[in-house]
């Protein structure tokens, strides 16, 4: 599998860091986590093919994961790219996913699930076991960040695995979700003295790595005051049990 990172940021504008989205790539099949506004023109701009995107995972319902949603469908009815596309586009996320869809439908009218291609919405439960594809099998977990935030376990067909906690407080649960992963990706929004229980810190994280002892760590959500932060220095301080990599936009990763 390959992993692009379109965006290592959050809601904040930012110069270098656009808001969340996860490019994965497989033998044959693709699939984004989350979908920011800003992640529907990174995927061009890092010449994925999105028009052929095979599936979209929202893991919460906050504007910076699932605000490009509409926007890409929007694109995606029109676009010539995708007029001549037949095999479906498969969207999960929690209970609610179809119903802010349809909300957005309501607003302007737009038919966002009339497409040129079948679209399937499937909304998991935490713990639910569910496929993505024929070689992707997953795992939700809920997480502290608001009602319906879910992270998500996957497993490919080769055995790798991937952890995708998205937006979430501090909770053990997470480390029994990522143990042993192969890569995983870690919100960690904040240095230090976080301003809110529902996003991560640094020590946090780490703990979480600690407990987890994943063989990669990708930190993501990167709030801007990480711009002032010597990022090795300040991981070194925790003695961290595997390899821990800065996110940036534009970062690809074999898994
Ligand atoms: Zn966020
Ligand atoms: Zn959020």
């Amino acid at each position: 599998m390959k992993l692009t990172i379109l965006g290592s940021g959050t809601s904040v504008p930012h110069p270098q860091r656009s808001s969340s989205g996860f490019w994965l790539e497989m033998e044959s099949s693709s699939l984004l986590l989350d979908c920011s506004a800003s992640a529907v023109h990174r995927m061009a701009q890092e010449t994925l093919d999105w028009a052929n995107l095979d599936a979209i995972w929202i893991s919460h319902f906050h504007l910076d994961h699932v605000g490009g949603l509409p926007a890409f469908l929007f694109g995606t009815k029109y676009a010539p790219e995708t007029q001549a596309r037949e095999k479906p586009l498969k969207i999960f996320g929690a209970k609610g996913l179809r119903e802010l869809i349809e909300a957005f439908d309501r607003a302007g009218e737009y038919n966002l699930l009339k497409q040129p291609f079948p679209v399937e919405i499937r909304e998991v439960e935490s713990l639910e076991k569910f496929e993505i594809f024929d070689c992707l099998e997953a795992v939700a977990l809920d997480t502290p960040h608001t009602p319906e935030s879910l992270a998500i376990h996957l497993r490919y067909k080769n055995n790798k695995t991937i952890v995708y906690t998205a937006d979430t407080g501090f909770t053990k649960t997470i480390a029994a979700l990522a143990r042993a992963v192969d890569l995983l990706l870690m919100e960690c929004s904040f240095v230090k003295d976080k301003p809110v229980e529902t996003h991560l810190e640094l020590a946090e994280a780490m703990s979480l790595a600690r407990r987890a002892k994943p063989k990669r760590v990708v930190l993501t959500h990167l709030y801007p005051e990480w711009n002032q932060v010597d990022f090795p220095a300040e991981v070194k301080k925790f003695s961290p049990p595997c390899a821990v990599i800065e996110a940036r936009d534009g970062l690809k990763l074999e898994v």
